[in-house]
């Protein structure tokens, strides 16, 4: 008989993972925080062996159909004039805003039973099973848990130790809110600079929404994660300077952020962890590997690890160790690859004004105009 698991997090990891563990006969169970699935988020993208993943489940071409149209970056100056651009398209690549990917990942795990608003709160290994106490206090007994529940892991943190052993804070913070209709410009991320920070406005041609976002250098910050209008203010002051002057769109932006209640705000951090997994217990996706949204890999890293972990489990007839094993040793250099970040943060957000316009001129450059490219899915 198959084994029992537990999920933990009903997002881009835990949907995918859920899907092929089911199709391979595991007894499956998603425990999700929320009250029901997080549709919050910009575009992501899937591409390279996530791609495939994606259409094994069937989603390939519903994926398609739901695509972004966004062509790339444009850098503009106070007046709103173009500095430079950036084509940002990749062959065999499609970028999808996360909520829609949530939604039709759910609907590829219709057969396995999600349990909203059931945060997990205590893990106790035993040597055959792991007993997992949730919210409100119930616990119940399953043989493997997977962590799927982002970047702030509570599965992590309960059975690998506190996250300042496994998160590394790469100096930035960034934050996403809806933007309203009609904001910038469509099929394009329209960003304006100042030296260590960027504002800018995503906008794909189908959506009549357009979404604002920020990013800006800082030392570490303390503030409540559940406080939302605590978060809007943090990146209301980082911003004052151009709010006070009306540069740009800036006053505006901050507003549709501050009235957003699902500001989405948090550090520019990665997760690296000796080991994946410890006893019975695994992660994937952002719990186990997080490349941060100035990887542009979140996404793509969580449905290739999710699948990888699922296709070792399924081939290793019980021996959830040897499988543990092989998911890692089959998946970090390709992690390691999409960890590397700093080239990112150094394009969107030049510290200095000499640095933006080096920037700048570097994207004037024929080979950099378009960054499509041959995607790298080794
Ligand atoms: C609302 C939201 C918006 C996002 N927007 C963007 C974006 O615009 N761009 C981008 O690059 N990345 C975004 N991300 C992050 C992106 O989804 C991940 O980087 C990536 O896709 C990996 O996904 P994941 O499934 O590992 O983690 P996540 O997508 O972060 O999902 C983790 C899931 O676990 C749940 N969870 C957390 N703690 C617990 C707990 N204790 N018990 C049970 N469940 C728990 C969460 O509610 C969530 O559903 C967003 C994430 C969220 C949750």
């Amino acid at each position: 008989m198959r084994s029992s698991i537990l999920i933990v997090g009903a997002s881009i990891a835990g949907l995918t993972a859920a899907h092929w563990l089911a199709r391979s006969g595991f007894t499956v169970t998603i425990a999700e925080r929320s009250p029901g699935m997080r549709s919050g988020g910009n575009g992501v993208d899937l591409r390279g062996r996530a791609a495939e993943v994606i259409a094994g489940m069937g989603l390939a071409e519903q994926v398609r159909a739901a695509a972004t149209d966004v062509i790339g970056m444009r850098f503009v100056d106070a007046s709103d004039r173009v500095t430079a651009q950036v084509d940002t398209r990749m062959a065999g690549a499609v970028e999808i805003m996360r909520g829609d990917l949530v939604r039709l990942l759910a609907s590829a795990t219709a057969g396995v039973e999600v349990r909203f608003a059931r945060g997990v709160t205590a893990l106790t290994q035993e040597a055959d099973s792991v007993t997992v106490t949730f919210d409100g206090g119930a616990s119940e007994r399953y043989d493997l848990v997977i962590g799927a529940d982002g970047v702030h892991s509570a599965v992590r943190r309960l059975a690998f130790g506190p996250d300042e052993r496994s998160t590394r804070f790469r100096g930035h913070y960034f934050a996403f809110a809806d933007a309203g209709p009609d904001l910038g410009e469509p099929r394009w991320m329209t960003a304006f600079n100042q030296p260590g920070r960027m504002v800018g406005i995503y906008r794909a041609g189908r959506q009549a929404e357009s979404k604002a976002y920020f990013v800006f250098r800082s030392a570490p910050l303390r503030y409540d994660r559940r406080d939302i209008a605590e978060q809007a203010r943090i990146v209301r002051a980082a911003f004052a300077a151009d709010a006070d002057r009306r540069t740009w769109r800036v006053r505006e932006l901050l507003d549709a952020a501050a009235a957003d209640p699902f500001l989405y705000f948090d550090a520019v951090s990665q997760v690296r962890l000796t080991r994946w997994s410890t006893g019975r217990v695994v992660l994937i996706g952002d719990a186990a590997y997080c490349a941060s949204p100035a990887s542009g890999a979140g996404a793509e890293l969580a449905v290739a690890g999710a699948h990888r972990l699922a296709t070792e489990l399924a081939a290793a007839d019980g021996d959830h160790r040897a499988a543990f094993a092989r998911y890692q040793a089959t998946l970090e250099p390709f992690v390691r690859r999409r960890q590397r970040i700093g080239a990112n943060l150094r394009m969107m957000v030049p510290r200095t004004e000499a640095g933006r316009r080096l920037r700048d001129g570097f994207t004037r450059l024929p080979f950099l105009t378009s960054l499509e490219r041959r995607y790298d899915a080794a």
